[in-house]
């Protein structure tokens, strides 16, 4: 993206950091987020304040849910150019999916549908398709062409206490992709390797496209080199096999440098997709030798 594109609104803004490897611009209505994962960032450090903890509540800037709609709208409207090109991402300081944020965020999927705006929407929460403004999109080709959903998959339920198990989720990207919607799963954080490999293994045939990013916060020795460096070239290979696709985050990337040797490293990141989805160069070699 353009460095002069800046996006600073009450609602849109333009990402930054590990932020930006899941969007470009992304959209905030609400902080705080009740699934009280054990890793979670919003517990953390000093912006967990700001960040709201468990207790889901609409951004005092945003004044009311109908005034946040309002504000969306004009926004998006103001910058209508960048989020065609680059897509608006929900969201980062809640689950945009649980029963407190999902009427907003389908509100706002209804602006970016009408204007050709692509989304993706990633949470923990398998149960929103059942809600009757899901259903009604289960019908819509503009929703399938436009909406993509996301699923993060850790396989720690025990890590998750109040989100929809992983078995749920999963069941939940089935129908989804059934029903012709691109989906995507958020393996971040690796809690271990055996179960992202688990969740990997029982998403394959309903998911599109992966994201891999690793714990952060934990000793530079959480992750051991050996089985890191197997598991990621593992997964990465039996990924691309399926026909799906998978973007190394830099998190991963900068742990599969100390794995192998820079050879090795760039072939197996000649494999993986970039931020934005698009293919590296060398796989088209790899493809072709
Ligand atoms: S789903 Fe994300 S935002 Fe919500 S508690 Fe878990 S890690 Fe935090």
């Amino acid at each position: 993206m353009s460095d002069e594109i800046k996006i600073n609104g009450k609602a849109i803004y333009t990402t930054k950091g590990a932020a930006k490897e899941y969007g470009r611009i992304g959209c905030n209505f609400y902080t705080g987020c009740p699934h009280n994962c054990a890793y979670c960032y919003l517990k953390r450090g000093a912006p967990s304040k700001q960040l709201g903890g468990t207790e889901v509540r609409l951004k005092k800037c945003l004044a009311s849910e109908e005034r946040a709609l309002e504000i969306f709208c004009d926004e998006a409207r103001r910058h209508i150019d960048a989020l065609q090109r680059y897509g608006i991402f929900f969201s980062f300081t809640t689950d945009p999916m649980i029963p407190e944020t999902r009427s907003l965020t389908f509100s706002a999927l209804n602006f970016t549908m009408y204007n050709g705006i692509r989304a993706k929407v990633l949470t923990k929460d398998a149960t929103f398709i059942t809600y009757k403004r899901m259903v009604l999109n289960m019908k819509s080709n503009t929703a399938k062409e436009l909406v993509e959903f996301g699923f993060t998959l850790t396989g720690r339920d025990d890590m998750e206490p109040n989100a929809s198990c992983n078995h749920d989720r999963i069941e939940a990207m089935h129908q989804l992709h059934d029903n012709g919607f691109k989906i995507f799963a958020s393996i971040e954080p690796v809690i271990d390797w055996q179960h992202a490999r688990m969740v990997i293994d029982l998403s394959l045939d309903c998911c599109d496209h992966y994201k891999i990013g690793l714990r952060s916060g934990v000793r530079k020795d959480y992750y051991d080199l050996l089985s890191s460096g197997m598991n990621i070239r593992e997964l990465t290979e039996e990924i691309v096999r399926a026909g799906r696709t998978v973007y190394l985050k830099e998190s991963t990337r900068a742990l599969l440098r100390r794995c192998f040797k820079e050879e090795e490293c760039n072939r197996i990141l000649g494999l993986t997709v970039d931020m934005d989805g698009n293919r590296i160069d060398n796989l088209k070699k790899e493809i072709s030798a």
